[in-house]
């Protein structure tokens, strides 16, 4: 598999470590994932009136060795999994943030009436002509509390910072 550097992008002729090999001084076909590589000037040549290139020119290039090669591969695996850690531990941060909400939020706050009393009531009498007893908004509160809890821990599993209307589960 590592057994040459490249295969020519025209005619798939290996380019050996350490080998001269040509690229096109065309700046499209040097990027990224899609960069062509050419074993010779005739195969550079070969590919430019398919790319309708007006003015290019082979450039000579050299491959790494096959020690250097393997080592930038590593060396990009190796930072790969540095940024694959990186985004679990924000997650487990975020994660363990929420945990703390939960623990270390005060009682005050944990009893505080998050529906406006005077709102819910006038819905509850138009609707029914019923009167509301104070205690169902100590527990209309819990069940708002619960629910954004679950937005919450939906929003961080996605490693967002704000919780949007999708987090919330439906009734
Ligand atoms: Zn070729
Ligand atoms: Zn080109």
């Amino acid at each position: 598999m590592d057994a040459s550097f490249k295969l020519c992008s025209i005619c798939r002729k290996p380019i050996g470590f350490g080998e001269i090999w040509w690229s096109c001084s065309v700046s499209t076909c040097n990027r990224g994932k899609t960069a062509l590589y050419f074993c010779s000037v005739d195969c550079v040549d070969a590919h430019a009136p398919t790319l309708r290139h007006r003015t290019y020119y082979a450039e000579e290039q050299r491959a790494p060795t096959r020690e250097a090669f393997l080592k930038a591969r590593e060396e990009e695996a190796e930072r790969e999994s540095a940024r694959e850690q990186a985004r679990r531990d924000k997650n487990a941060e975020s994660r363990r943030r929420i945990v703390q909400l939960h623990t270390s939020s005060n009682q005050e706050a944990e009893r505080e009436i998050l529906v406006i009393a005077s709102r819910l009531k006038s819905y509850i009498r138009e609707r029914s002509g019923m009167n509301t007893s104070d205690g169902i908004l100590e527990k209309l509160s819990d069940h708002l509390r619960a629910l954004a809890d679950i937005g919450m821990e939906s929003a961080a599993s996605e490693g967002r910072k704000t919780v949007l209307a999708r987090d919330i589960p439906d009734l």
